[in-house]
């Protein structure tokens, strides 16, 4: 049953005095369980719990967190239709949706699992002793990867499980060692409250430390705000807007101790389309195009928001084409109230610049809260002189620029800001006349993908879930994939350590059987000296 309640710890609690409730799309009200936010004295304890617990977390060994990691994974597959009701009531998204989400949130949970009590990942490097070494003897250093202390994760609107309470920011921070004090979305308070208890219960079970794990609830950005600028939060994990992020990036570097915020924002994903794919598959294209930009109502960080090809008649028949799909498909609910407001002020701000032109735009009755898909069109030349153009318009929007030529394409890439993702759409033959344009793509983007759609991300070692800012607040680092659990560690060396103090990880025996670098060479035998 939902409470409404906060979890600090294992405690439910509810001491605040402000209350809101989450709505349902579908049906246009509000759902019924009213939420309590998070009250500062709530905050308070949910920091110093999880700051406390942190000294006792950090060293569980690898095969206990993934204990706790598979049994969250399944306290979430036995709670069933429970939450997958709750998750559609909230968000408006399809049941087939929501399992599917379910299955890539419980995916992440036990690769990460996998990858801990395997525990090669902590990057174990020994440098022996060389006491003959001259001019001076060189001393043991021995290094591997540590975490950071407790993380604060933001749930994401459009992602209520895979990138929420218990996605892949919660699953990887845990797998480092992190406790995590989860900021729910106030959008999906009730699936983010399930899915809490599922960890709580996990924990208990598994004998987890109270406090490795608190959910708190907010209506507005004051818990979010407490949260970042707390000294004893050690970073912060978020999905959602620039604006957003943005703000919390900001927050967390003017503390007195600045903090990392992995924030992963807007994207418009750029596809180019070179001439002989738009000649020879172009209508093939835009129907599978149409498809993607109105997947969930285009409401992914990866939907394809730019398409960019060079002025021809094949480029002309292909936006008429992609029109023509696009409107043929039913439109979708979106998120909630809110995010339809953002997306249909940013599409109208969009349409009033110079230039553009409108294509196609849904224009039937549909119910409240659904999202009218709209092609619009612009020149290569307007498209680079005005950054407007250059913006997310989050929701089922594409913007197809039309270039003068091979240079004003690469021109153009070279001017987008970072992007998550940018795609070719390409024979086989023609790509190799375009270098410049790929490896100007390859400078503005994060992963690169040659004819395919960037919609659908692969939970994977391979993946790479950022890109330059602002696709993400630093791109080194991936937002899916184990290594994703880099952004929570730091490397640690033990210098002329005894062995018998050193973590497992590093000592001569090698207990744990992992690989290892000694001496600039891999292997997974123990030391001999
Ligand atoms: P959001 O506005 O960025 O909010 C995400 C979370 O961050 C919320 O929990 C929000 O708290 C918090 N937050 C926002 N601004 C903050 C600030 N200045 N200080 C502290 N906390 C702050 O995203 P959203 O609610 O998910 O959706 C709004 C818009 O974001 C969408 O219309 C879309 O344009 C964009 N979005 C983009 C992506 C993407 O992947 N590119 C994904 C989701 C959303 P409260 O809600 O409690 O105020």
């Amino acid at each position: 049953m939902i409470t409404g309640k906060n979890y600090i710890g294992n405690l439910l609690s509810s001491t605040g005095k402000v209350t809101f409730k989450t709505f349902n799309p579908q049906e246009n009200k509000e759902n019924d369980v009213v939420f309590s936010e998070a009250s500062s004295a709530e905050i308070e304890m949910a920091v110093a719990l999880a700051s406390e617990v942190f000294k006792e977390f950090r060293h569980v060994s690898g095969v206990k967190k993934s204990e706790f990691l598979n049994q969250i994974a399944n306290e979430i597959e036995s709670m069933g239709d429970e939450l997958i009701k709750m998750y559609c009531l909230e968000s408006g998204l399809p049941e087939g949706r929501a399992i599917g989400e379910r299955g890539r949130t419980i995916f992440q949970l036990r690769t990460f699992a996998n990858l801990v009590k395997e525990g090669s990942w902590v990057e174990a490097t020994i440098d022996t002793a060389d006491p003959n070494r001259q001019p001076i003897p060189k001393v043991d250093i021995r290094k591997m990867l540590i975490p950071i202390g407790p993380v604060v994760v933001f749930g994401a609107s459009n992602f209520p499980l895979a990138y929420s309470t218990a996605g892949g920011d919660t699953a990887s921070a845990f797998a480092a060692g992190c406790p995590v004090i989860v900021k729910s979305h106030p959008m999906h308070a009730g699936t983010g409250e399930l899915v809490a208890s599922a960890i709580i219960n996990a924990a208990e079970k598994t004998g987890m430390p109270n406090g490795v794990f608190s959910n708190l609830n907010s209506s507005g950005i004051e818990v979010g705000v407490a949260l970042v600028k707390h000294p004893q939060v050690k970073a912060v994990g978020f999905t959602g807007s620039i604006g957003g992020g943005r703000a919390l990036y900001n927050m967390a570097s003017q503390r007195p101790e600045p903090i990392p915020v992995f924030a992963e924002m807007g994207s418009v994903n750029p596809v180019i389309i070179l001439p002989e794919a738009a000649k020879n598959k172009g209508k093939d294209w835009a129907k599978i195009y149409a498809g993607s930009i109105t997947l969930s109502s285009g409401q992914f960080c990866t939907n394809p928001g730019l398409i960019l090809g060079i002025k021809s008649g094949d480029l002309t028949n292909f936006i008429e084409k992609l029109s023509e799909e696009i409107i043929k498909i039913e439109p979708s609910c979106m998120l909630h109230p809110n995010i339809i407001g953002a997306y249909e002020t940013k599409k109208a701000v969009m349409q009033k610049q110079k230039g553009l032109q409108t294509k196609a735009s849904f224009s039937d009755e549909i119910a409240p809260n659904f999202g009218r898909q709209a092609i619009t069109t612009v020149e290569g030349a307007t498209f680079l002189e005005n950054t407007a153009l250059h913006q997310e318009v989050f929701g089922p929007f594409s913007m197809v620029v039309q270039c003068e030529n091979a240079q004003q394409l690469e021109e153009i890439i070279a001017n987008l800001e970072g992007q998550l993702t940018g795609t070719v759409l390409a024979e086989n033959e023609e790509l190799k006349n375009y270098n410049n344009v790929i490896n100007a793509l390859q400078n503005r983007v994060g992963r690169i993908i040659f004819n395919g759609v960037p919609t659908g991300v692969e939970v994977c070692a391979a993946m790479v879930h950022g890109g330059p800012y602002p696709a993400s607040t630093d791109s080194r680092f991936t937002a899916v994939g184990i290594n994703s659990i880099k952004r929570w560690v730091r490397p640690f060396s033990f210098q002329s350590w005894p062995n018998d103090l050193l973590p497992d990880e590093l000592q001569h025996e090698n207990p744990l059987k992992i690989s290892r670098i000694i001496d600039g060479k891999s292997t997974a035998e123990p030391l001999s000296k």
